[in-house]
């Protein structure tokens, strides 16, 4: 299976001019990681995925993975710009000739981010069928009324992929038909019916809460059929999975390289901490489930690129490798002793960080349900 060495070499190149210094300080400030997306973004990187007839690699998921693995890795963090990967995935699928044309050049350029994507509500939680925010058509324009939490990168994006209701859930004979994705050009939407409001969270995310109240977004930036649009975004979600549990193996790798390292230097009782099986097996532990689940990823990630089936594979791969990641980070904390809490060895930051990916972007009880019903064929719960 193809490893894209080149492409990981000059990743981690890249990522050298980005140390944990510069990450700290970022924390610290809530501050978001401009000159690495740029950096990025210069190097064709967040346009892998785009075809070449677009201006982007034409490369597939396997080398979109690599590169988040590679940036995890290093100890910095791609949340900032994931999304700039596969959010395009859906214009690209079901958008219309003249709005390919019009956005993934552009994009592919990097002069245009398509970074964020506005599913979740308040009061939907994971059940997206029960959204409420409403694009109401009125002539050559829809007027979009509701609320949006955790948007991501909000104000850090051009372009944003917005899921609405055009109709009521209980007038579609379907609770998941009846909603439609619009892109929404954040310039003309900020203070015209769109206000965002930025969230403060235990990690630097750049997440936010959006308010709208009469938006107006043209009804030509309507992607694909109106009401179809939840059957659009499961499309994506599989690429999603796939990147995140790449980040996730990313990360795993990073407390392994970190705790091996400071075992063998760290030295108690006058000998290294390492030589004691107590901190080695759970190093060696972590070591096999980050291992375990990165083969996992690969597999999806090939499933994917060969245009098969892959929704439970790719799920199993998130779940796998988020809680290897969660058992790896705990891990590294526990060998880096009193000195793990410390900002300036990165693990107390990268702890927090890799939590999230038990809960977003899908939780781990989700993907169970998933599996059970869907796979194992146990009668459904809801
Ligand atoms: C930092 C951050 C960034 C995010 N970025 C984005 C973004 O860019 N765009 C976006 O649209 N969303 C985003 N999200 C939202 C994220 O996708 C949701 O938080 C996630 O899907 C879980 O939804 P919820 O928070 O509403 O939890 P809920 O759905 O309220 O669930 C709460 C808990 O209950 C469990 N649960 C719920 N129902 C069941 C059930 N039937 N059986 C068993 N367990 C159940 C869940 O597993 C979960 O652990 C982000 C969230 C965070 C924290």
């Amino acid at each position: 299976m193809e490893n894209y060495a080149d492409i990981r070499d000059s990743v981690r190149r890249l990522c050298a001019g980005f140390p944990g210094s510069y990450w700290q300080a970022l924390d610290r400030d809530k501050a978001y990681p401009t000159a690495f997306v740029e950096s990025l973004t210069k190097a064709g990187f967040l346009s892998v995925l785009i075809p070449e007839e677009f201006g982007g690699a034409g490369l597939g998921i396997g080398a979109a993975a690599a590169i988040l693995e590679e940036v995890h890795r290093s100890g910095g963090n791609g949340g900032a710009c994931h999304a700039q990967m596969y959010t395009m995935g859906t214009l690209l699928k079901h958008g219309t000739a003249e709005q390919k044309a019009k956005y993934l050049p552009r994009i592919a350029r990097g002069e245009l981010r398509l970074q964020t994507f506005a599913v979740t509500e308040p009061d939907s939680g994971t059940d997206t069928t029960r959204i409420i925010t409403f694009a109401q058509r009125d002539g050559d324009v829809y007027r979009v009324k509701g609320q949006k939490i955790w948007i991501s990168r909000a104000e850090h994006s051009d372009l944003m992929l917005l899921l609405v209701r055009t109709s009521a859930r209980d007038e579609a004979a379907k609770a998941s038909d009846g909603m439609s994705v619009l892109i929404v050009e954040m310039k003309d939407a900020i203070g015209r019916g769109l206000t965002i409001r930025p969230l403060r969270t235990m990690l630097n995310h750049a997440t936010t809460e959006l308010f709208f109240d009469d938006l107006e977004v043209p009804a030509a930036n309507l992607i694909g059929r109106e009401g179809s649009g939840f059957t659009y975004i499961l499309d994506g979600m599989n690429a999603e999975r796939i990147l995140i549990a790449a980040e996730c193996i990313g990360d795993g790798r990073f407390f392994i390289d970190r705790a091996s390292a400071y075992a063998k230097e760290r030295s108690v009782f006058g000998r290294p901490i390492g030589q004691n099986q107590g901190v080695q097996f759970p190093i060696a532990r972590a070591y096999a489930q980050v291992s375990a689940a990165a083969e996992m990823v690969k597999k999806a990630a090939a499933l994917f690129d060969a245009g098969e089936p892959c929704g439970a594979d790719a799920n199993i791969a998130k779940l796998l490798a988020s809680e290897a990641s969660w058992y790896a980070a705990d891990m590294a904390l526990q060998t880096h002793g009193g000195f793990g809490f410390a900002e300036e060895y990165d693990i107390e930051r990268k702890f927090r960080e890799t939590r999230l990916y038990q809960v977003a972007p899908i939780s781990t009880n989700l993907i169970l349900s998933h599996i059970a019903t869907h796979v194992l064929g146990l009668p459904k719960s809801f």
